[in-house]
């Protein structure tokens, strides 16, 4: 008998379930986006792509692992089709380097580093020589203390490896509809049956997967369900093409002023958490994980941001970016079924960093396997019962902790 799945969001997490079920025996996989054919109007579309494998909790880490892996097959899988301008790839391990400028930060630098130890990872403290060597244009061996070094981890090009999932899943049989809006559930006798398109169409199906990004709340409201993520503005800025290339250099992050910086080849950028919170209404999203530029608090922001770079490197933001992204109350994914609700599943509030793992973890759940320790404490459901509003507070106190890790 042929299950039918549909999955709303083809961002990297939808694209990454497709990838995960298409093929699989009597599975028929349809993924909706209103995105037009060739964009990504999600987050998917903005993120800088840090990957950092060490987690706030294992499973978080399990996630990531498995996220890497994959993205290195995607990798080698894209590289007969030749390399982007800047000859990035879908994924580089081009390692992350935690810097700290003060005792108390050098002090989590070191708890982090018993932390990957146990946890199996290559990470190695490092002296403020050694970290400005590392990363000559970003870390300042003047105000460094020390630094911690993960060479395992990297960096994404989201919207290339989503592509490269999307392609693997077609060609295993899985439809994508670009310029698809859906605009409701189909809800019968305590069950999801599909979904609506604004056209007035039913795609029906026996298993209908939100993998709607920051959109996710909107339509689990329309099933009547609490989907507790929050949508927040968050900025990230460009420096102007550089005229030398060079090796890229590892991802950097000062988790003690929440900031962090990536070498993106051909230019340089750097985001921030450390500015007054921007939470954004589900209600008053538009179609884009994007925000205008407020100018202030994000210039303030980000000038301080520019000011930890060694002087002769700190540079004019030429791009601004006001990406909008989901916080959840414990800062872990939503992604599992709706217990009250058959049919129905999330795969919401994941990371770049997760987003591979989480699908194949939540392939193997619709498959009715047990996907590892961990999963069930993602539940989307793992809230019930708790007022929106405090859910809500508890998921913004955790916004500038993102890069903050201890
Ligand atoms: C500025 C910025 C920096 C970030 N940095 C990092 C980072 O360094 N590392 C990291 O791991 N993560 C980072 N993230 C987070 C990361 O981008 C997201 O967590 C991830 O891309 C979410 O992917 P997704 O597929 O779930 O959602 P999305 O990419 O948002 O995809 C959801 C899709 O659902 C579609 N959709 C929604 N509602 C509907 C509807 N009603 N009908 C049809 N289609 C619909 C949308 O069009 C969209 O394409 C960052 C995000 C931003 C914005």
């Amino acid at each position: 008998m042929t299950r039918r799945i549909v999955i709303v969001g083809a961002g990297i997490v939808g694209s990454s379930l497709a990838g995960a079920l298409a093929g699989r025996d009597g599975c028929e996989v349809t993924v909706l986006d209103r995105s037009p054919a060739g964009r990504l109007y999600g987050s998917t579309g903005h993120a800088p792509g840090y990957v950092g494998v060490l987690g706030e909790s294992p499973v978080l880490t399990d996630l990531a692992r498995a996220t890497v892996r994959i993205y290195r097959d995607l990798t080698d899988d894209d590289a007969a089709g030749g390399a982007p301008p800047d000859g990035g790839a879908g994924f580089e391990e081009t390692g992350c380097l935690e810097v700290a400028t003060s005792p108390a930060a050098y002090g989590t630098l070191r708890g982090r580093a018993a932390r990957a130890a146990a946890a199996g990872l290559a990470a190695r403290l490092v002296g403020p020589e050694e970290a400005a060597a590392l990363a000559p244009r970003f870390v300042d061996a003047e105000t460094a203390v020390a630094g911690l070094h993960f060479p395992g981890d990297g960096t994404a090009r989201a919207g290339l490896l989503t592509a490269v999932q999307r392609r693997r899943a077609e060609a295993e049989g899985a439809e994508f509809a670009d310029g698809a809006e859906v605009t409701g559930l189909e809800i019968r006798a305590g069950r999801a049956h599909g979904v609506w398109l604004a056209d007035g169409t039913l795609v029906p199906a026996d298993d209908t997967v939100l993998a709607s990004g920051v959109w996710g709340p909107l339509l689990a409201a329309r099933a009547g369900v609490q989907l507790p993520l929050t949508p927040v503005a968050h900025p990230y800025v460009y420096g102007g093409p550089r005229r030398e290339r060079h090796p890229r250099g590892p991802f950097v992050r000062w988790p003690e002023h929440h900031v962090y910086a990536r070498d993106h080849g051909d230019r340089d950028g750097i985001g921030t958490y450390d500015h007054e919170l921007r939470p954004v209404a589900p209600a008053d999203l538009g179609v884009r994980a994007e925000e205008p530029w407020p100018g202030e608090p994000f210039d303030g922001a980000v000038a301080a941001a520019l000011a930890l770079l060694p002087a002769a490197h700190r540079f004019a933001p030429a791009v601004r970016l006001n990406g909008v992204f989901s916080v959840t109350p414990d800062n872990m994914p939503l992604l599992g079924p709706f217990d009250g609700l058959p049919g129905l599943w999330s795969a919401t509030a994941v990371w770049v960093t997760h987003a591979a793992g989480a699908a194949a973890a939540l392939a193997e759940a619709m498959d009715g396997d047990e996907p590892g320790a961990g999963f069930a404490a993602l539940s989307p459901d793992r809230f019930a019962g708790e007022p929106a509003g405090v859910l809500r507070r508890r998921a913004l106190r955790h916004y500038n902790d993102i890069y903050a890790a201890g």
